[in-house]
């Protein structure tokens, strides 16, 4: 991977290499961490990071949901991103802020570890190809909601995204998880929405995250008078859509050319998507006045 000269860990800056951790750490036994993946874009203004507040308010949700005792403020935790982007002079690129129970106890019960908090960054292009992705939708099913409190961004959720990824047959770009109702629920790291005749569906809340980008493509698309439904779909509803496409703050928004083999449309970026997919760069970019707020400048 590429990396940047530092990386700020429990309140200072340390080297890049030297921003380490033992390996009797509570999240690295258990999963017990919770983390954010937010993009920093060149605008005409200079870098600004996208909707920083909102994933520091959703690390800070996490958090809470694993007993964390955070002691930095949402305050503090924005300040200290823009601090790490800035000396670290990223023009665009990923932030992964991580909070997780440290080195100094075992067991399950993490109460009594540390609560360490690492931000890093560094330089990241696409997540997902340009051209529309073939994607297959998984036997690994999406976590049970009454399994864990499946909107926090909790490290140990991954590895349902990662089986689905590596049981992806030859062939297919990502996956596609079900719920435990065999309903569509959204992809390992992105959110899943579709089109039928002008109109974006996209599955409720409930078993998924509640993605940030999902929520702008929301505004974007009553901006360009689209309606959006928060809908129950099937697979079979989603074979037979017009477009599809996924999004998340690395996928932004990408196309989804078929779906287990079957084309969606013609195979190609439908408009609707592509509309969609301007106007949200637009947006990161900061070349859309009316979501300013959205950027924090470094
Ligand atoms: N679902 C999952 C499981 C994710 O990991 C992500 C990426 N954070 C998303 C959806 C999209 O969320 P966001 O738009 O906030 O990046």
């Amino acid at each position: 991977m590429e990396t940047t000269d530092l990386i700020w860990m429990n309140g200072k800056l340390l080297p890049w290499e030297k921003a380490q951790t033992h390996v009797l750490t509570h999240g690295l036994h258990y999963g017990s961490a919770v983390f954010e993946g937010t993009r920093v874009y060149k605008t005409p203004q200079g870098p600004a990071i996208f909707r920083l507040k909102d994933h520091t308010k959703r690390l800070l949700y996490s958090a809470k949901t694993m007993g964390m005792n955070v002691p930095y403020s949402e305050a503090e935790i924005n300040m200290a991103t823009l601090e790490t982007v800035r000396r670290n002079k990223l023009k665009q690129g990923y932030i992964r802020p991580i909070i997780y129970y440290g080195y100094g106890k075992m067991g399950l019960n993490p109460i009594g570890a540390p609560v360490e908090m690492v931000i890093a960054c560094w330089p990241w292009g696409k997540y997902l190809d340009d051209r529309p992705i073939r994607v297959q939708i998984s036997d690994i099913v999406r976590i049970h909601p009454k399994s864990s409190v499946t909107d926090a961004k909790i490290s140990g959720h991954y590895t349902n995204s990662i089986m689905a990824v590596l049981s992806l047959d030859p062939g297919f770009d990502e996956a596609l998880l079900l719920d435990f109702k065999g309903n569509i629920a959204e992809g390992p790291g992105e959110n899943f929405f579709m089109v039928k005749k002008g109109v974006l569906y996209t599955p409720k809340l409930g078993t998924i995250l509640a993605g940030i980008t999902r929520d702008t493509i929301f505004q974007l698309a009553a901006d360009h008078g689209l309606k959006v439904l928060e809908k129950t779909l099937k697979p079979t509803d989603v074979l037979k859509g017009d477009e599809a496409f996924f999004t998340g703050t690395a996928a932004e928004v990408t196309a989804i050319g078929s779906i287990n083999g079957k084309k969606i449309g013609n195979g190609k970026m439908g408009p609707v998507t592509t509309t969609i997919q301007q106007a949200y760069m637009d947006v990161v970019k900061g070349k859309n006045k009316k979501y300013e707020r959205y950027l924090s400048r470094i």
